[in-house]
C-alpha cells in the first residue's frame, strides 16, 4: 500500500498540471512530468520539497531571496504589520509610516542624488514606470518629441509590455506579436554602437538608456571596466537619461548595495525590486534623482496620473525595511564579497578540472559557468540543460541560460551562504559535469 502522503503528493501533481500555468516554464515538461518540485519549507541557502528532498539554492530562487529563506524575523513584522494595517491606499496623497521610512532609508543608501521613490509590486513594473517616467520628464521640459528608450542585447528588463519591448533577449519580445513602440536595441559591451545610435535616430529624439549594471537572466555578463563611464559620458553629452536596473544587482549581490557602484558612475533613475525584501514581499520602485523630482514637483497636468493599487503597501514597505536592516547588521554585503571571491575561485577550479568549461565569470555572488566542446566551440545541442537536471538530483538548484546560443550555468546563492556551502555547492556541480561530460559522445 502507498502512504497517504503519496497520494496528497499525486493529488497535487494532478491539480498543478491542471490549473496552473507556471511563469517562464516549459509546459511540455509540466505536462508530462508534472512540477519538478513542490517547496513546502526554506531554511537559510536549502530549500525542502514535499517528498523531504532538500536542496541548496543556488539562484536564491528568483536572485532575490538575499537574506536566505525561513527568517522569522521578518515574519513578524510581516504579522505585526498585517495585524496593524496591512494596506492603505497611497493615491491622493495618502500615506503612511513604513512606506515613508522606507523611502528616506533607500534616498539613505543609494547614491547620493537619488532621493524620491515611486513604488511599484516589482520589476516590470518598477521599469515601466522608468519609461513613463522619464518620457513625462522630457514632456515637463517642452521635449515631448524625447520618447526612444534604448536598451542592450542579452538585457532582461521583464514581462510587461513595457519592461518586454525593452529586453535584449529576443525569444522573450517575439512571445508577443506586437510590442510597445520606440525600443531600440544596442550591443551589450561596445559604447560605439550606442553612439552610432543616437546619431542615426537623433539625440533630440530619445528619453533614455537602461541597462543592467551586471546583465543576470542573459547569462550574468561583466561589462568591462570602463563601459559605464563611457555610457554615461555619451548621456550626459546628448542630454539623455541613464537608468540601471538594479533590479537583480540591488542590496547586496554584486558586493556593494548597488552594481553601479563597481563602476564609478551615478545614474539618473534606478529601478529595483527583488533584493529590497528577499522574496518575503511583493515590492520594486524606481528612484529619481533631486533635479529630476524637482521637474516632477512642476507637474504640468497637476496629477502623478501613474500609480498601482499596491504603490506602497505598508507590509511590503515594512517587510522591505527589516530585510534592509539585516543586510546591513549581518554585514551581508562584505558576505557577498568574500564568498563571491569564494565561488569564483571554485568555479576556476572546476574549470581547471573539465574540458568542457569554457569561460567562467562573477561579481559578488552572480556568476556564470560555459560550456564549450573540444574545439572550444559551442555543442550542437547545449550540456547546460543536462548538468542542471543531474545537479538537482544531486541537491543543487542552479539554471542553465542557452539564449543567444550560450550554454551558460548561472549561479546566484542567498549572500547568507557559508564558506562549507559554498564547497558543497562546488562539489555537487563538479559531480554533476563529470557525469554528463562522461556520456558526451
Ligand atoms: N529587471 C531585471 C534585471 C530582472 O532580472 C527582472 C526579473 O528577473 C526584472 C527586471 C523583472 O522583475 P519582475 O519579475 O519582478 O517583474
Amino acid at each position: 500500500m502507498m502512504p497517504n502522503w503519496m497520494d496528497d503528493i499525486r493529488e497535487l501533481e494532478e491539480l498543478d498540471k491542471n490549473h496552473f500555468l507556471h511563469p517562464t516554464s516549459s509546459i511540455q515538461q509540466q505536462q508530462d512530468a508534472g512540477p519538478s518540485f513542490i517547496f513546502k519549507e526554506g531554511r537559510g541557502v536549502y530549500l525542502e520539497d514535499v517528498k523531504g528532498k532538500i536542496v541548496i539554492d543556488g539562484m536564491s530562487s528568483l536572485w532575490n531571496v538575499n537574506v536566505g529563506h525561513g527568517r522569522s524575523e521578518i515574519g513578524e513584522v510581516a504579522k505585526e504589520q498585517m495585524t496593524k494595517l496591512a494596506y492603505s491606499s497611497c493615491f491622493a496623497t495618502f500615506s503612511n509610516e513604513p512606506a515613508i521610512r522606507l523611502s528616506a532609508k533607500l534616498a539613505e543608501l543609494a547614491s547620493s542624488d537619488l532621493m524620491a521613490t515611486f513604488f511599484t509590486s516589482g520589476g516590470s513594473e518598477a521599469n515601466d514606470s522608468a519609461y513613463k517616467l522619464a518620457r513625462h520628464y522630457w514632456m515637463l521640459k517642452g521635449k515631448p518629441e524625447r520618447k526612444k528608450i534604448i536598451s542592450r542585447t542579452k538585457s532582461y528588463h521583464g514581462v510587461s509590455m513595457g519592461a518586454t519591448s525593452a529586453t535584449g533577449l529576443k525569444p522573450f519580445r517575439e512571445f508577443s506579436s506586437s510590442l510597445a513602440p520606440d525600443f531600440y536595441y544596442v550591443d551589450h559591451v561596445e559604447p560605439v554602437m550606442l553612439r552610432e545610435l543616437i546619431e542615426a535616430e537623433g539625440p533630440e529624439t530619445i528619453a533614455a538608456f537602461i541597462a543592467e549594471p551586471v546583465q543576470g537572466a542573459g547569462g550574468v555578463h561583466i561589462a568591462p571596466a570602463t563601459y559605464f563611464k563611457e555610457v554615461k559620458e555619451i548621456c550626459v553629452e546628448n542630454e539623455i537619461l541613464f537608468i540601471t536596473d538594479e533590479v537583480i544587482t540591488g542590496f547586496g549581490r554584486t558586493g556593494k548595495w548597488f552594481g553601479i557602484e563597481h563602476y564609478g558612475v551615478t545614474p539618473d533613475m534606478m529601478c529595483f525590486a527583488k533584493g529590497v525584501t528577499s522574496g518575503y514581499a511583493q515590492l520594486g520602485g524606481v528612484m529619481l534623482t533631486e533635479q529630476i523630482h524637482e521637474e516632477f514637483k512642476k507637474l504640468s497636468t497637476g496629477t502623478l496620473l501613474h500609480g498601482y493599487t499596491y504603490s506602497g503597501h505598508a507590509m511590503a514597505c515594512a517587510v522591505a525595511l527589516k530585510n534592509l536592516e539585516l543586510i546591513e547588521t549581518e554585514n551581508l554585503i562584505g558576505n557577498a564579497e568574500s564568498m563571491g571571491k569564494e565561488l569564483l575561485a571554485g568555479l576556476m577550479w572546476i574549470q581547471a578540472n573539465h574540458k568542457i568549461v569554457g569561460e567562467v565569470r562573477g561579481l559578488g555572488l552572480m556568476a556564470a559557468i560555459e560550456f564549450v566542446d573540444e574545439d572550444q566551440k559551442k555543442f550542437q545541442t547545449p550540456v547546460s540543460p543536462l548538468i542542471v537536471n543531474e545537479a538537482a538530483k544531486r541537491g543543487l538548484i542552479c539554471r542553465s541560460v542557452i539564449f543567444d546560443g550560450q550554454d551558460t550555468i548561472v549561479i546566484a546563492p542567498p549572500l547568507i551562504i557559508t564558506k562549507e556551502e559554498i564547497g558543497n555547492l562546488i562539489r555537487i556541480l563538479d559531480d554533476s559535469i563529470k557525469e554528463i561530460e562522461g556520456k558526451i559522445p
